[in-house]
């Protein structure tokens, strides 16, 4: 055996100083040195390696024998060691105990890391020699690095990492943890994980929570967590939970990926999905879902409202102001509206000019009501828009669950259809959905329908009332009144056609019709009659904001021969006062072909008299509805005096609609009201039979009980 063949020695290790005498026995020193795990070797005093023992040999690959009498340096120190290698010589030569660690070269030239201890042996008091004792680590070594290149990799990974003892307290940070979280690692390390909780997501946080993680399970989720300075960021989280063999789980690893800028894109898409562009408001979309919530809430015991509310000639606006004084105002209306709604109300735009609400927590079907109209005086003031000072009114339909249906969508339509009454009814009000109105709206829908072939079917005519002087009792004129005679149904009401006619456009040809027709009469009764009666034409709001009204109106005249001062259209105050500039324009236009304006039903919609000044009106006609109080006590004899006041101080003609009785005659007579129209004289007639009945009288109203007490008023 080889280790026999080694010389065999006598030592004794220790420092001069000592002088201790060996205790053990040589076998047990022999023992020691050959069973070491360390490389141990014994130099001379010049360096030579005199003996080494098995681990030497397994650690460098030299067989004791090779190595024996060599320089030990020359045998495992690599050349870039050897100053510091003899410089530790030297120190040990000196007597020093040393210890450094290093590298050496193996036999095979490979690099081994070792941790070198130096001890000078000492013999009668002379030291003869030195152990060299060389542990192996390049495992341990080996070990470091990998560890150090873990814990650079980590530190540089793009995810925020940390670790946390099992109770929760940090006890690590990667810097793209310390980045995220704005808490350096000092501010961190010990501190309780939950320091992050943002108060809304314990369980991603709480390492109470985590605990509950059996051993091979990762927790996964979304995590909101507080930014050291106080904002929230969201995060997707994996908690790892460390296990130890012996003791379980002793740590969680916790990975967090910061994706605050995906959820604020997903938010911001949503928030888009159901918002309105333009004025930030929610879209349809999120108004059903917003109804549907109110629904639910109520639960079948509160009142829940869906409100449509749609300005009033918007198009008007975007036609003669251009649409981004249209969308300005659009944004305005919203503002304003929003306002007037109390908190918690949802407001939203549908698109166009119509917008939805939903007022929250309504007490009852009143409180609907008084909401409505509150929104509807928030129109009374004009919208200060691009520095332009626009009026603009709205109308609003309501649909209230209960009684209806406890579902968004027919809320829905149900409002639309009480909107498109309030619109019907002239506008700026508000209607409550009522069950008829389904069939009212199948009814115009079938009205429209059959309107649209009535003129070339030639189901369409006029007919023509008188308007007569009472001071005189001649005729002045004659206002032309549509009538429509549908083959199925006999006499349509124009109240009743009329709406429809205007929801589908075709009042417009309609019109250009009654005007081509009404003037041809006119003419005709002129050259047949030879008397100047003046037409009157009635004239929806629909004609008037079309831009081609004044050219439709010269080309009748034109085409007939006219005189244009014989022709009096009629209109009606809504429109005049919500009047755009188109409008403004149109009349200006028409005013300056010689045409006159009447006032339509005056005294029944509004208050402002501003526009009576601003436009060049010929004559007032006072609603019928007034007239027909008259003589049986009510207040309306008051607002009669007024206007034919009020007529005389503008220097307008007035005239007096719907005579039916000697006492109304009379009272309007001694109110000054020097014109009158009505079934009193005679009903709207066809032109043969007006022709008839002005030839009778010649020119006064004749044969009728009218004009026999007219003569004792002349
Ligand atoms: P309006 O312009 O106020 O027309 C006067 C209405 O009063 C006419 O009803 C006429 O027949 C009715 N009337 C006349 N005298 C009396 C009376 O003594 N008592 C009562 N109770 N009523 C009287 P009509 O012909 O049914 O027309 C209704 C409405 O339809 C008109 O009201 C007008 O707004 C509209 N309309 C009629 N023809 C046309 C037209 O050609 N174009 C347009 N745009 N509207 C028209
Ligand atoms: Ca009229
Ligand atoms: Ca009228």
């Amino acid at each position: 055996m080889r280790q026999d063949s080694r010389p065999r020695l006598r030592l004794a290790v220790g420092t001069p100083a000592d002088g201790c005498a060996p205790r053990w026995d040589d076998a047990n020193f022999r023992q020691l040195f050959e069973d070491s795990p360390d490389a141990i070797v014994l130099l001379s005093e010049d360096d030579r390696v005199i003996e080494v023992n098995r681990s030497f040999e397994r650690i460098f690959g030299y067989r004791c024998e090779e190595a024996v009498g060599r320089q030990i340096n020359s045998l495992i120190v690599p050349d870039d060691s050897e100053p510091q290698a003899s410089g530790l010589s030297r120190r040990v030569m000196r007597g020093e105990i040393v210890a450094a660690e290093s590298t050496r070269r193996r036999k095979d030239g490979t690099p081994v890391d070792v941790r070198i201890l130096g001890y000078p042996i000492f013999r009668d008091g002379r030291q003869i020699g030195i152990f060299g004792i060389y542990s192996d680590i390049s495992m341990r070594r080996h070990v470091e690095r990998i560890l150090r290149l873990q814990a650079a990799a980590m530190d540089s990974a793009a995810s925020a990492i940390f670790i946390t003892s099992y109770d929760g307290a940090v006890e690590w940070v990667n810097r793209a943890f310390s980045e995220l979280s704005g808490y350096s690692e000092d501010e961190l390390l010990g501190r309780d994980a939950s320091l992050l909780d943002a108060g809304r997501s314990l369980e991603g946080l709480d390492p109470r929570q985590w605990q509950r993680l059996p051993a091979n399970e990762l927790w996964r989720g979304q995590v909101v967590v507080r930014h050291k300075d106080g904002h929230l960021y969201t995060v997707e989280q994996t908690v790892k939970p460390l296990v130890d063999p012996a003791a379980g789980i002793d740590h969680f690893v916790v990975v967090q990926e910061d994706i605050s800028e995906r959820v604020e894109a997903e938010r911001r898409l949503h928030h888009m999905a159901r918002h309105d562009f333009l004025t930030a408001l929610p879209n349809r979309y999120a108004f059903g879902e917003r109804l549907e919530r109110e629904l639910d809430r109520a639960g079948g015991t509160g009142v829940v409202a869906v409100m449509i509310l749609d300005l009033d000639h918007f198009k008007d606006i975007n036609d003669s102001y251009g649409h981004a004084v249209g969308d300005d105002l659009l944004v305005a209306v919203g503002r304003r509206l929003r306002g007037r709604l109390p908190e918690g109300a949802t407001l939203a735009r549908f698109g166009g000019d119509e917008f939805g609400i939903v007022p929250s927590g309504l007490a009852s079907f009143e409180t609907a009501s008084s909401l409505a109209q509150e929104l509807l005086d928030a129109f009374t003031q004009p919208f200060a828009v691009r520095g332009q000072e626009i009026y603009v009114g709205a109308s609003i339909g309501i649909a209230v669950h209960p009684p209806g249906p406890a579902d968004a969508r027919s809320l829905i339509k149900n409002a639309d259809m009480a909107l498109y009454r309030a619109k019907a009814d002239g506008r700026s009000s508000f209607r409550f959905y009522e069950q008829q109105m389904d069939r009212e709206v199948r009814r115009r829908m079938w009205l429209g329908q059959e309107l649209r072939g009535a003129l070339e079917r030639d189901e369409l005519s006029l007919a023509f009332q008188p308007q007569i002087d009472l001071d005189s009792g001649v005729v002045i004129g004659v206002e032309a009144l549509l009538r429509w005679c549908h083959p199925g149904r006999g006499w349509i009401p124009p109240d009743r056609f009329i709406p429809a006619a205007e929801a589908t456009g075709l009042i417009v040809p309609i019109g250009e019709w009654v005007l081509h027709q009404a003037c041809a009469q006119a003419q005709r009764w002129r050259e047949s009659l030879g008397i100047e009666l003046r037409v009157g034409v009635n004239l929806s709001p629909v004609q008037v904001r079309e831009p081609r009204l004044p050219e439709t109106v010269a080309n009748a005249l034109q085409a007939t021969g006219l005189d244009p001062a014989l022709l009096e259209l009629e209109l009606t105050e809504s429109l005049l006062v919500q009047a755009s500039p188109t409008v403004e324009a149109s009349i200006e236009r028409l005013l300056a072909l010689g045409v006159g304006f009447a006032l339509d039903d005056f005294g029944k919609g509004y208050s402002s008299l501003d526009y009576l000044r601003r436009f060049r009106l010929r004559r007032l006609k006072i609603d019928r509805t007034f007239v027909a109080g008259l003589g049986n006590g009510s207040p309306d004899p008051v607002i009669v005096s007024l206007i034919t006041v009020l007529g005389q101080k503008l220097g307008l003609e007035v005239i007096a609609e719907g005579v039916e009785t000697r006492a109304q005659l009379d009272f309007l007579a001694a109110e000054g009201c020097r014109q009158v129209q009505g079934y009193y004289f005679s009903r709207p007639l066809p032109p043969a039979d007006l022709e008839e009945l002005l030839r009778a009288g010649n020119g006064r109203i004749a044969g009728l009980d009218g004009p026999r007490r007219l003569g004792g008023l002349a």
